[in-house]
């Protein structure tokens, strides 16, 4: 295990933070090590990947524990087993170059492998619940490794298990399960059509580049305009719920969902209130897509929670509708 003092946290999101303690686990042995490390100290912990999920306070008075076990290793021909410290994305390419087909449209999500289960990472129609067999972690409270099947991990939309339990996620066992592409979300569509390709020309890899090509359209680059990705879930809503005199149900991006539950676009929602949102110096909306929240001028923590709060009151006073952040805000 790594021990370093007094550092500064690199985040996505750029605010300049810092910490007296950071421990690095570079493999499950040093699970020993950290238990008796922390036995001995009263410090506040956060486990962190990349740091592209989370809105840091500027100074954490605690532990900051960090997973950096980096293996990869083949178990079958549809059953791999991925450390906690692997690169998503990374992990998404060596999958593809290794005949593993399925994560093509959850490339170029920031972070790590071991965040990923924690809100079930999703993109363009896709969760990475579909492919976890297993989730091994270290569980704070029994100070044991445990591992969850599928179906213990109770996924659904940005959600876990894990979300309410006190543990660090040390290796993925992911199970490639054969199916269809899924071509089936809007703008893969409409990238489809405009570039004349038929969904039966798509190949895994092909598809991959082609989410590739849209996302660096619509989403900034947190290393040069810093950012934690959506700011806020989509709402999921029972459609009798919905107060249809302040909504137009014609003006919004909607997903059914079947049981009578419809998904709500919150970037769609944004942009409808987005002038009457107060203007702030730091914080702004990104240009190319209203759910992004982004750095523009040194912006603290209490500046993002401010900002994102006046959102919050828009949209809820206009149609009735309450979002709730995706990114998880740590206490100092
Ligand atoms: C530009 C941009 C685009 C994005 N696009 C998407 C997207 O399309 N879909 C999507 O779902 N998300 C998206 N995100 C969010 C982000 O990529 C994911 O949430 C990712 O899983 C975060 O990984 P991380 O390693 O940075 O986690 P962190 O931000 O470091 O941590 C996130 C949470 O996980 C916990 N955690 C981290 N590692 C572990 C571990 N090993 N064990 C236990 N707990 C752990 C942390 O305590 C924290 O609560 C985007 C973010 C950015 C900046």
């Amino acid at each position: 295990m790594i021990i370093d003092k007094n550092i500064s946290l690199k985040n996505s999101f750029g605010i300049n933070a810092s910490s007296n303690i950071c421990l690095t686990l570079e493999s499950e042995e040093c699970i020993d090590e950290l238990t008796y490390f922390l036995n001995n100290k009263s410090y506040k912990k956060l486990i962190i990947g990349e740091a592209t999920n989370i809105l840091l306070p500027e100074n954490f008075e605690g532990v900051i524990i960090k997973n950096n076990i980096l293996n990869i290793s083949i178990i079958s021909k549809d059953e791999v087993i991925v450390g906690g410290g692997v690169n998503w994305d990374y992990f998404v390419n060596w999958s593809l170059e290794n005949n593993f087909y399925g994560l093509e449209n959850l490339t170029l999500i920031p972070g790590s492998v071991g965040a990923a289960p924690i809100q079930n990472i999703g993109a363009y129609g896709v969760e990475i619940s579909k492919f976890i067999k297993k989730v091994r972690f270290y569980d704070f409270i029994d100070k044991q490794i445990k591992e969850f099947t599928q179906n213990d991990c109770n996924f659904s939309y940005r959600k876990s298990i894990f979300q309410d339990m006190d543990i660090l996620i040390l290796s993925v066992c992911f199970k490639f399960v054969p199916g269809d592409l899924v071509t089936s979300y809007d703008s893969i569509n409409d990238y489809l059509n405009t570039n004349n390709i038929k969904p039966s020309d798509l190949t895994p890899i092909k598809l991959s580049n082609i989410i590739k090509k849209i996302r660096l359209d619509r989403l900034p680059d947190y290393t040069k305009i810093p950012n934690v990705g959506s700011f806020f879930k989509n709402p999921i809503l029972n459609k009798a719920d919905l107060n249809l005199e302040k909504l137009d149900i014609k003006k919004l991006i909607t997903w059914d969902l079947g049981n009578g539950m419809i998904k709500i676009g919150a970037a769609r929602l944004i942009e409808l209130v987005k002038d009457k949102i107060p203007k702030d110096v730091n914080v702004d909306l990104y240009k190319n897509h209203a759910l992004v929240l982004i750095n523009k001028n040194n912006a603290t923590q209490d500046d993002v929670i401010q900002y994102s709060s006046f959102i919050q009151k828009e949209v809820f006073n206009t149609f009735d509708i309450n979002l709730e952040i995706e990114p998880i805000i740590i206490d100092s």
